[in-house]
């Protein structure tokens, strides 16, 4: 055979090939890359609420997720220290505390300041622009002299690992996108990741969006055109709180807040030309409106749901609107949240669940002064840093360094202290009970762990002991976990609301969900965790999964890329 006519052959055969398998995978598999993928997190959103709103949910809201995607509805963290920073750190890295390096929304960091707790993204090295002038404290009526001329800036420092969007920028050399928005720095900045090309989050007086100079200078005009067209004032006015100067306690704890930020990422997808670019861009929305409401009223309260069900109706339109700006078959959807929450401890207790608030003013009092009893001959002094968050309890090292106790005697003292002191907080009856009577409940010691402890990972080999060594980051103190009996949480006699930051299953719950062209639509009942997300996300693009990342690829909801032999 002439060569040209073989080589003409082998050509023909080659394509023919081609076209024969392109043509068996399109019928099976997902084509190509998507201009954008949009994770939406809510901020404090039960696993639960899916089921039980579902009936109620109209339109392609949640139910592009339940009735359209892939939907797991057993996503539980898999760790004990549920707070927002390290949720939005683990959806973002697709690892753990032990990974990420975010235990809680702030703490004591012995290396940065003594005078103050550090938040999780706060970075005196760096500013926040385009603040307006009426949020500035100098520029406060009466304001002393030396009052701050700008709002310290945030960044992500103390992310220890890439973030999915951070292995998209490096997969392309930078040419894909990725933004974070929210009203609360560290969830537009933590689940976005280092690389991120902006990340904007709200004054929390004006309500107007800004970032930090870690990101850019100035805002972007389409920015400032959106804090200039009045969007932050009609906000307040429908909030009926007109003129406020507290936008985010205002304003942020009702359905509107939602709708403020979804118009914000609108403009932002807009005004960035997101999915209009030659490679796949990412942006992250997380909703805070739910969270700075369910704190107060409950995830059992009518405010809750109708929270839930505004939500699905602002997700119905913002979808909509995707579908006709880009297409959603350009599109994957995400949506998962940073923690579950508990009931109200009163509420709970009233069916006979061992539900009960633990005073924790009274145990660092006690704290103190039984460790003064024992370290420093009666003297009082202050060995607990006050205000740490539970499940974490921060030692004064350098009160016990001044007595001469090292980090291992001081923690177990701590520790060996705390059964006593929860068990005195439970009420004990002064008479006989009547029949038919029950006692209220009271906190339950259920461990205490110390820093040295979980460094050295001798924990327990069994769930329990996974969800601890997930739990462990080092910012130079030394400090005590302590978990509680479930649906327990710290509290004074006058406190109401609720809160979430432990290792039980309501706190850990979350939704899980897709949509998008790879994803086999179906109702997934597996046990499944929030870092799967960034794992799934990274394999389905194509890319490294996030530097620490230890989740698992969700293989059963994702379409075969090619005929299966
Ligand atoms: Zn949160």
């Amino acid at each position: 055979m002439k060569s040209w006519l073989r080589l003409f052959l082998a050509s023909f055969a080659l394509v023919a090939t081609f076209a024969l398998a392109s043509a068996v995978a399109s019928a099976q598999a997902y084509v190509g890359r998507p201009k954008l993928i949009v994770l939406v997190v809510i901020d404090q959103f039960r696993g639960d609420y899916l089921n039980r709103d579902h009936d109620k949910f109209k339109g392609r809201g949640f139910r592009i997720f339940t009735d359209e995607g892939a939907w797991f509805t057993d996503c539980y963290y898999d760790y004990g220290n549920t707070k927002t920073a390290p949720g939005h750190a683990t959806l973002g890295t697709g690892a753990y505390t032990d990974g990420h390096g975010i235990e809680t929304n702030e703490w004591w960091d012995a290396a940065r300041s003594y005078e103050h707790k550090v938040s999780s993204v706060e970075d005196e090295r760096y500013q926040l622009v385009d603040i307006p002038a009426g949020s500035i404290p100098a520029n406060q009526p009466g304001a002393p002299a030396d009052a701050a001329k700008f709002l310290i800036g945030s960044s992500p420092r103390n992310l220890r690992a890439t973030t999915f969007g951070d292995e998209l920028r490096l997969a392309t050399q930078g040419r894909a996108r990725v933004f974070g928005v929210s009203l609360k720095d560290r969830a537009a900045i933590l689940p976005a990741g280092q690389s991120a090309n902006g990340a904007f989050w709200i004054d929390t007086a004006s309500g107007y969006f800004t970032t930090s100079t870690y990101y850019m200078e100035h805002l972007p005009e389409w920015a400032k055109a959106f804090n200039d067209g009045g969007h932050a004032a009609a906000a307040a006015s429908e909030a009926k709180v007109e003129g406020t100067t507290q936008f985010y306690e205002l304003v942020g704890h009702t359905p509107v807040a939602n709708r403020y930020e979804l118009d914000f990422a609108k403009a932002l997808i807009e005004g960035e030309k997101l999915g209009q670019g030659d490679a796949t861009d990412f942006l992250v929305v997380s909703l805070s409106a739910n969270d700075i409401q369910g704190h107060q009223f409950g995830p059992d309260s009518e405010s809750q749901e109708e929270m839930i069900l505004s939500l699905d109706r602002d997700l119905d339109s913002f979808y909509s609107w995707l579908d006709k700006s880009i297409g959603l078959k350009n599109v994957w959807l995400a949506l998962s949240a940073d923690h579950g929450i508990a009931p109200i401890p009163a509420e709970a207790a009233k069916l006979g669940i061992h539900a009960a608030r633990l005073n924790m003013q009274t145990v660092y009092a006690q704290l103190n002064a039984k460790l003064s009893e024992r370290f420093a001959r009666g003297k009082q002094e202050q060995y607990i840093l006050p205000g740490s968050d539970l499940p974490y309890i921060t030692l004064d090292r350098r009160a016990f360094e001044k007595a001469g106790v090292d980090e291992k005697t001081a923690e177990e003292a701590v520790a060996a202290l705390l059964p006593e002191l929860v068990a005195s907080q439970t009420p004990q009856p002064t008479e006989p009970l009547p029949l038919q009577h029950r006692l209220a409940p009271g906190p339950q010691f259920v461990g205490a762990y110390t820093r040295l402890t979980l460094a050295s990972g001798q924990l327990p080999p069994s769930e329990w002991g996974r969800l601890l060594a997930h739990s462990y980051a080092d910012h130079g103190n030394w400090f005590v976990f302590l978990a509680l009996g479930a649906y327990q949480m710290s509290g004074g006699p006058n406190s109401d609301g609720t809160t979430h930051f432990s290792t039980w299953s309501y706190d850990r719950h979350v939704p899980l969900a897709f949509y998008g062209a790879p994803f086999v639509p179906g109702e997934y009942h597996e046990r499944v965790a929030p870092v799967d997300l960034a794992a799934t996300l990274a394999s389905l693009a194509g890319v490294n999964q996030p530097s620490a990342a230890v989740g698992r690829v969700l293989t059963e909801a994702i379409k075969p890329a090619k005929p299966v032999n």
